[in-house]
């Protein structure tokens, strides 16, 4: 599956970083990771952090795929509101699942410290404002439900919106929690953290054949290596809808454009991320070299080759949206680029084991919050894989 354009802007900005050979000899281990992205970063590190014998692999560089195209927007805001969640899984799991993503940004805090990369980590509030004055009513609505259950929730309305954000928009939500960082980067850090303590990355190594047995699994690579290992995490991101028997995400296609670098932002860009009750929504951030990142005007296909010839029109849709919320700002395009993205209908991930893959687990993070829910399957599955039952394993399973 293509699951990007060819020019991600962190892949323009960082090229390839670390590179790891691919895999030229047979090996065994107890866990091997198939996928090299921010989740299976997120999962190799936590694994090795805990002392297993980990592998991981990758049919790309480590990193390249959705991980590349990613705006990385960090966010304990579900795609779908938390008063409907409540409605569709239950309070236990809805409010679980948000406070779950507040945890993991502040893992991700941590992370980005300990590797001591220039992972641009970088904490900020989150804006959630109307799109139409229309929206405003169910947004007051996600403002009180948040409030009651104790999420730190401020909410401004037309004036004070005005005033401390330079935005038209009948009312928001504004979040203490929330974060942003280069998923890319954040993700050769864990890798080359992990290395030093034992742990065993192979770029451009595509597993192409699995046999279950009982007392483990033996895999084949395209070419025709033999990995032995006791467990398999699969951390193949979209593409996994490929590997399962039944469909569990709906895939899209998603458009974000860079600016170029702006000599000073205002203080708002500088320390938000913004998004709103379009359908789809659009989102905001900065980077750390001062440039506003915008994307959305999400359409409902996947195909490559349609998604990547609309590329300059979005970045002319995105463009105006930018300039319709901001008129007197001086934003001047430099990158579009377009990425493959999933949607579950609940706006949670797939996490935990499938029937049909024996010593298997699953760590899917799709959706808005896809990297703090590769969080959350980092630390669940390490925990299962020692023994635990932990609740998620029930809440993110398939066929729920
Ligand atoms: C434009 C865009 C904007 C986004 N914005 C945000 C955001 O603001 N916040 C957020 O949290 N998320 C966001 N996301 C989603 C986020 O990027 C994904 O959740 C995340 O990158 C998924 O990481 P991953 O490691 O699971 O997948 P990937 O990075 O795609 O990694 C999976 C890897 O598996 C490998 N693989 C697959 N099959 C095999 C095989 N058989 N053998 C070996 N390797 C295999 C692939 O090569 C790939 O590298 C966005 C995504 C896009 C495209």
């Amino acid at each position: 599956m293509d699951l990007r354009s060819t020019e991600p802007f962190w892949l323009l900005k960082n090229g390839l970083l670390t590179p790891y050979p691919s895999l030229k000899s047979d090996v065994s281990c107890e866990v091997l990771v198939v996928g090299g992205g921010i989740t299976g970063a997120l999962m190799a590190y936590t694994l090795t952090e805990a002392g297993m014998n980990v592998v991981v692999v990758d049919k790309r560089d480590v990193g390249t795929g959705s991980t590349a195209a990613s705006t990385a927007m960090l966010q304990y805001e579900i795609d779908v509101p938390l008063h409907q969640l409540i409605e569709q899984v239950g309070e236990r799991i809805a409010v679980g699942s948000y406070r779950g993503c507040v945890e993991a940004i502040n893992v991700l805090e941590k992370l980005a410290r300990i590797t001591g990369t220039d992972s641009g980590f970088k904490r900020k509030q989150s804006l959630y404002f109307a799109h139409r004055t229309a929206d405003k009513a169910r947004l007051q609505a996600e403002y009180e439900c948040r409030q009651q259950h104790g999420f730190r929730v401020e909410w401004l309305d037309r004036k004070a919106l005005r005033q401390r954000f330079d935005l038209s928009s009948a009312g928001a939500i504004l979040s203490t929690d929330g974060a942003e960082v280069d998923a890319f980067q954040l993700a050769h850090g864990l890798y080359r953290t992990a290395v030093k303590k034992g742990l065993r990355v192979f770029d451009r190594t595509e597993i192409t054949q699995t046999h279950y047995t009982d007392s483990g699994v033996q895999l084949r690579t395209a070419t025709k290596h033999r990995i032995e290992a006791q467990q398999v995490i699969y951390c193949t991101g979209y593409e996994a809808q490929t590997q399962l028997p039944e469909k569990v995400v709906d895939l899209i296609s998603t458009f974000a454009l860079a600016s170029e670098p702006f000599e000073q932002l205002p203080e708002y860009f500088a320390e938000t991320l913004l998004w709103n009750t379009q359908d789809p929504y659009i989102y905001l951030r900065t980077t750390n070299d001062n440039r506003i990142l915008i994307g959305g005007y999400d359409e409902s296909f996947r195909d490559p080759q349609r998604r990547d010839a609309l590329i300059p029109r979005k970045e002319k849709t995105l463009l105006r949206a930018f300039q319709k919320l901001y008129p007197k700002s001086a934003f001047v395009p430099d990158r579009s680029w377009a990425g493959t993205f999933g949607e579950t209908e609940d706006g949670l991930p797939y996490i935990g084991a499938h029937p049909k893959f024996p010593r298997s687990y699953f760590a899917l993070g799709f959706g808005g919050n896809g990297i703090t829910f590769s969080v959350t399957a980092a630390r669940v599955l390490c925990d299962a894989l020692q023994g635990g039952s932990p609740e998620e394993l029930t809440w993110y399973r398939f066929g729920r």
